[in-house]
């Protein structure tokens, strides 16, 4: 990008803020925005914070608008740790469709004062410059307030969906003891039970400022850890020997780098690729078309795979992360061991996993750790009934930008979701540039633009997939 553009870029975001500061919020955008900063202003990492004290906040503002006392519920593993889960009534009867849940995690990763820009703190609210900024701003209490803003305006409209519409608001998603989706399946499961489920995982992607594309998250990779270890006799490092347990295991490292998994297409990831197909250079695009028609297209894999985000998507990926070795500077080393962190791709199972990562490391004397059993769930399906309504709101507000089925290497709480058979979907129609993701990291922020989309977004959304007739 020229010199030019990013003055260009900046002077155009500011004249915007300016016309949004200038132009009224609409008092849902503004109840919206309230709720927004009342979220961020509260302190919910794991170690030191807690949830309880957001929750009951969300609890109390239900109750004040009208939300009868069995329908607002707030609980969880322990005092600090509580979720809150609202439901707002549809139609209801015999025959009554099942609820769409909708889902946000309250609590945020850790934020230290002296690591963000002097003028910012992480858990106070900050307008400036277009965006919003505080810890969680993006991940995940934008889509926590917006959630909540909603339903209470479908409240004050006297909405009447004809399914129920289930809110729950959770403790440690990001880490910790008391993860509120696992504790609400293993107490609660009727009160969360759901056709679907809406969450965090999935957002819209701008360039140059503009919406590009909007994803759907349907499926996710599971995270699984081995453990390679290199033995030694070891002795005094005054006689050193050809045999060491360091050089072995650095072997076995150094020719573990050069293997790749095979290609793996999932339903969710052979959609991404052929629409994505359509957004991407000639060169990238030939590559993707001639790889979803042969994933053994060595030269096509290649050049997909020179894109790490792409190199994610296709296949199981696996690197090494952690090393120690050695136990006194003049002893020559009995152990040597590091950490491989596996992103497993839906389809592939860990003990497969861990074959290729013996044949790869091409030393039957190192010993790899045990699989585990990662909880593991199947991609979501990505039919009409979701697609569809995705579609139509994405259209009605950004134009014919792309919808994009995602899979995500990261985790979320859709993973517990899928598992017990809820499909689950991150979507959120929050637009944000791809090049600017601060989730987890300093200053983060929201494009204010963004937020108020995504309300709007996700209003129109809920009201889709709550009628029936667009969702049987
Ligand atoms: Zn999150």
């Amino acid at each position: 990008m020229s010199i030019r553009a990013p003055f260009a870029i900046a002077t155009a975001t500011l004249a915007f803020a300016g016309h949004l500061a200038a132009q009224q919020l609409t008092p849902q955008q503004q109840f919206a925005k309230e709720v927004y900063k009342e979220l961020l202003e509260y302190n919910t990492v794991n170690i030191g914070g807690g949830t309880t004290i957001a929750a009951n906040a969300m609890a109390k503002r239900f109750r004040d608008a009208g939300f009868a006392e069995q329908d607002v519920f707030v609980g969880g593993v322990q005092p600090n740790k509580h979720n809150l889960v609202v439901r707002y009534r549809g139609k209801g009867g015999a025959n009554a469709p099942k609820p769409v849940l909708l889902l946000a995690h309250l609590d945020v990763v850790e934020a230290l004062k002296a690591d963000w820009s002097p003028d910012l703190d992480p858990f106070k609210f900050t307008e400036r410059d277009g965006y919003f900024y505080a810890r969680g701003s993006q991940d995940d209490k934008a889509m926590a307030a917006i959630f909540v803003a909603n339903l209470i305006q479908f409240r004050k409209e006297n909405y009447q969906p004809d399914r129920d519409i289930v809110l729950a608001l959770t403790a440690d998603e990001e880490g910790g003891c008391c993860n509120g989706v696992r504790w609400l399946i293993q107490n609660h499961r009727q009160m969360i039970d759901a056709a679907f489920a809406i969450n965090e995982g999935g957002r819209g992607s701008l360039r140059d400022d503009k919406p590009f594309l909007n994803g759907i998250q349907a499926a996710e990779k599971t995270v699984s850890n081995f453990k390679v270890v290199a033995k030694n006799k070891g002795g005094h490092s005054s006689v050193p020997r050809p045999d060491n347990a360091i050089y072995d295991l650095a072997a076995g490292i150094a020719r573990f780098s050069k293997f790749a998994f095979p290609v793996n297409f999932n339903p969710v990831t052979r959609v991404f690729f052929e629409r994505t197909a359509a957004i991407e250079t000639p060169e990238m695009a030939r590559a993707m078309r001639a790889l979803l028609q042969n994933p053994q297209d060595a030269a096509a894999n290649a050049i997909v795979s020179r894109d790490v985000r792409y190199n994610s998507i296709l296949r199981t990926n696996c690197v090494a992360t952690q090393l120690t070795g050695g136990h006194a500077s003049n002893a020559l080393p009995q152990t040597a061991e590091v950490n491989i962190n596996c992103r497993v791709a839906p389809g592939d199972a860990p003990a497969d996993v861990r074959a290729a990562i013996i044949k790869a490391l091409g030393d039957s004397t190192l010993e790899v750790s045990a699989a585990g059993n990662p909880s593991r769930a199947e991609p979501s399906s990505i039919g009409p009934e979701i697609m569809a309504p995705v579609e139509q709101v994405t259209r009605e507000l950004f134009g014919g930008i792309p919808v994009i089925p995602e899979m995500s290497a990261g985790a979320t709480d859709s993973r517990m979701l899928r598992e017990i058979g809820i499909p689950s979907y991150g979507v959120s129609g929050l637009m944000t540039d791809p090049n600017d993701n601060r989730a987890h990291g300093k200053d983060e922020r929201m494009r204010i633009k963004s937020f108020f989309d995504g309300q709007e977004f996700l209003l129109r959304l809920t009201k889709l997939l709550a009628t029936t007739r667009t969702v049987p």
